[in-house]
C-alpha cells in the first residue's frame, strides 16, 4: 500500500494551504502529518506537533469522549465523528475545535489512519458563552422585575407612546374598578369616578393622571379621590415618568399608584377636630376676656391688680391663639371672607413694627421700617395685620442678639410689595417649601424650643392669597431671610 505521507501532490497542496486545521493521525493517535492551519491554531511549529499524539494535546476533560470516538471507529462500529472538543494549546490556554475524524480503511476494511479536520471555534464559543450569560442575567432581572411589580403595595401601570394600557400590576387591576365599575377600554383618559381633591369636581379628561403621562408629563404626589359613593372611595397619590428608547424617543410611560385614603381621612378629623375646638374654646374665652376687662378696672389691692393683669395678658395669648385656629379653620372650610377698604399701608407697617419693639429689644433685635410717607392699597386692614405681626414676629424670634430686622415697602406699577427680612438664623433648603403647610415647625424652632404653633406662615400665605396676592421666600442658613409679599393694589 503507498504511504499517504508521500501521496499526490494534489494532496499535499490542500494540507498545506486549508485554512482548516488538518492531521494525518495513525492508529495510537500520532500525528503523522499536520499542516499549517493546525499548527498555527496550536501553537507549535509543524515539526514539534507531528511528532505529538493527539492525546497529548487534547484537555484531559474532553480526552474521554474523544477515545470513546476513536475506538468504535478502529473496531468498525462507525466510519466517521464529530464532537466539539478543547485542546491545548502550547502556551497553556484552551482552545476549541470542531473536530471531524474520518477512517481510511483498506481492502479488508480494516483501519488504516484516520484524517482529522479541526476547525478553530475559539471565537465562536466564547461568543455564544457571553451570549448564554446575557441571557441568564436578563431573564434573572426579568424574574426580579417581575417579583417586584407583583409584590409592591402600588399600583402600577404601564402605556405606549399612543396611551395604550400595556401592562398593569394585580394590585391596580383591585384599585380600577372603584373608579370605572363598568370596565376600562385600555386607553389613557378614559373618564369616571375620579374626583379632585375636594371631593366633588370631577376631573376631565385632560386632567386624569393617565391621560397627562400619555401627553408626555411627568409628576410626583398627584392625588384624587376614587369611587362615587364619598364613603367607600379611596384616595390616591399618583406619580408618572416617561419611559424612552436608546435614542431618547418616547415608548410610553410608566404610572405608580399610592393608596392615600387613610392619610386623608386623618387629615379631615385633624381639621374637623381643629375647627370644633376652636368654636368651642371661643365663646368661655371670649366671657374670660370680658370679665378680666371689667375686674381690672375696680379698685383693687396692687397685688391682686397685677397677678390680674399676668392673668389678662396670657388670657390675650389664649385669645390670639384661638383666633388663628379659627382663621385656619375657616380657610379649610371654603375660603376667607374679605373685608377691604382703602387703607395706608405706610401706616399699618409702621404700626405692626412699634408693637413688635417691646419684643424686639427684649431679643437685642434691632427693628426698623423702611417706608414711604403714605401708601394706599385697597385690601383687608385687619387681615394684612396679621400678616405683618406673624412676619415680623417670626423675624424677631428667629434672630440672634445683636441682628437685624427690616421692613420694607415699595410701589410697583400695579402692585405693593412688603419685604421682611431678618439677619437670623435662616431656613434649610429642604424646608422652604414645608414652613408655609399648616403646623409645620422647622427643626431649629423645634430642637431651641422656640415658641411657636406652625400656622403663622400658613395664615400669611391663606391671607396673601385670598387678596390675590404671592408670598416668596429666600433664605440662606446663617444669613437670615426674606419674606416678600406681593399684594395687587386693585381699588373697588
Ligand atoms: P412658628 O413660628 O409658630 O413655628 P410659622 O408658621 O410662623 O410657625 O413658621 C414655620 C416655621 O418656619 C418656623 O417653625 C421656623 O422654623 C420657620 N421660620 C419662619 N420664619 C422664619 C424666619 N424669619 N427665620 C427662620 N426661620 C423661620
Amino acid at each position: 500500500m503507498e504511504d499517504p505521507t508521500e501521496s499526490s501532490d494534489l494532496w499535499r497542496l490542500t494540507l498545506e494551504y486549508s485554512p482548516v486545521g488538518m492531521a494525518l493521525v495513525d492508529l495510537d493517535g500520532r500525528l503523522l502529518l499536520v499542516n499549517r492551519a493546525l499548527s498555527e491554531m496550536l501553537g507549535y511549529d509543524v515539526e514539534t506537533l507531528t511528532r505529538r499524539d493527539f492525546q497529548q494535546i487534547t484537555h484531559p476533560d474532553d480526552l474521554d469522549t474523544d477515545l470513546q470516538q476513536f475506538h468504535r471507529a478502529l473496531d468498525g462500529e462507525i466510519d466517521s465523528y464529530r464532537l466539539r472538543k478543547r485542546y491545548l494549546h502550547a502556551e497553556g490556554h484552551e482552545v476549541w475545535g470542531d473536530l471531524s475524524v474520518a477512517v481510511v480503511r483498506g481492502p479488508e476494511r480494516q483501519p488504516l489512519y484516520f484524517i482529522s479536520q479541526i476547525l478553530d471555534v475559539s471565537e465562536q464559543h466564547e461568543y455564544e458563552q457571553r451570549l448564554q450569560e446575557a441571557k441568564a442575567e436578563i431573564e434573572h432581572e426579568r424574574n426580579a422585575l417581575e417579583a417586584i411589580f407583583e409584590t409592591v403595595s402600588v399600583g402600577l401601570l404601564l402605556i405606549d407612546a399612543e396611551g395604550r394600557y400595556e401592562r398593569m400590576n394585580r394590585q391596580h387591576e383591585e384599585t380600577m374598578r372603584l373608579p370605572f365599575p363598568d370596565g376600562h377600554d385600555g386607553r389613557a383618559g378614559q373618564l369616571g369616578h375620579v374626583y379632585h381633591l375636594d371631593g366633588k369636581t370631577l376631573m376631565k379628561r385632560e386632567e386624569m393622571p393617565s391621560y397627562r403621562a400619555a401627553q408626555g408629563e411627568e409628576f410626583d404626589d398627584y392625588a384624587y379621590w376614587a369611587g362615587s359613593d364619598p364613603l367607600t372611595r379611596a384616595a390616591f397619590s399618583t406619580s408618572a415618568r416617561q419611559v424612552r428608547g436608546p435614542n431618547g424617543e418616547r415608548l410610553g410611560a410608566a404610572l405608580a399608584y399610592q393608596e392615600i385614603t387613610e392619610l386623608m381621612r386623618a387629615m379631615q378629623v385633624k381639621d374637623e377636630f381643629v375647627s370644633s375646638v376652636s368654636h368651642e374654646l371661643r365663646t368661655p374665652l371670649t366671657s374670660v376676656l370680658g370679665h378680666l376687662e371689667m375686674l381690672v378696672e375696680e379698685d383693687l389691692p396692687p397685688s391682686v391688680a397685677t397677678q390680674l393683669r399676668v392673668v389678662q395678658r396670657n388670657a390675650a395669648r389664649l385669645g390670639a391663639l384661638v383666633a388663628d385656629l379659627l382663621l385656619v379653620a375657616q380657610v379649610g372650610e371654603g375660603g376667607l371672607r374679605l373685608q377691604r377698604r382703602k387703607v395706608d399701608l405706610s401706616a399699618l407697617v409702621r404700626e405692626a413694627v412699634e408693637s413688635a419693639r417691646p419684643s424686639a429689644g427684649q431679643a437685642q433685635v434691632a427693628l426698623r421700617a423702611d417706608v414711604p410717607d403714605r401708601l394706599e392699597a385697597v385690601l383687608d386692614e385687619q387681615r394684612i395685620r396679621q400678616v405683618l405681626d406673624n412676619l415680623v414676629s417670626n423675624a424677631v424670634k428667629y434672630s440672634r442678639p445683636g441682628g437685624r430686622a427690616t421692613v420694607s415697602l415699595r410701589q410697583r406699577p400695579d402692585a405693593v410689595e412688603i419685604e421682611v427680612s431678618d439677619t437670623g438664623i435662616g431656613i434649610p433648603a429642604d424646608e422652604t417649601e414645608r414652613v408655609f403647610s399648616r403646623f409645620f415647625r422647622g427643626g431649629h424652632a423645634l430642637t431651641q424650643q422656640i415658641s411657636g404653633t406652625g400656622l403663622g406662615l400658613n395664615i400669611v400665605s391663606s391671607i396673601v392669597a385670598a387678596h390675590e396676592g404671592t408670598v416668596s421666600l429666600e433664605s440662606e442658613v446663617g444669613v437670615g431671610s426674606t419674606f416678600r409679599v406681593t399684594l395687587p393694589r386693585r381699588s373697588g
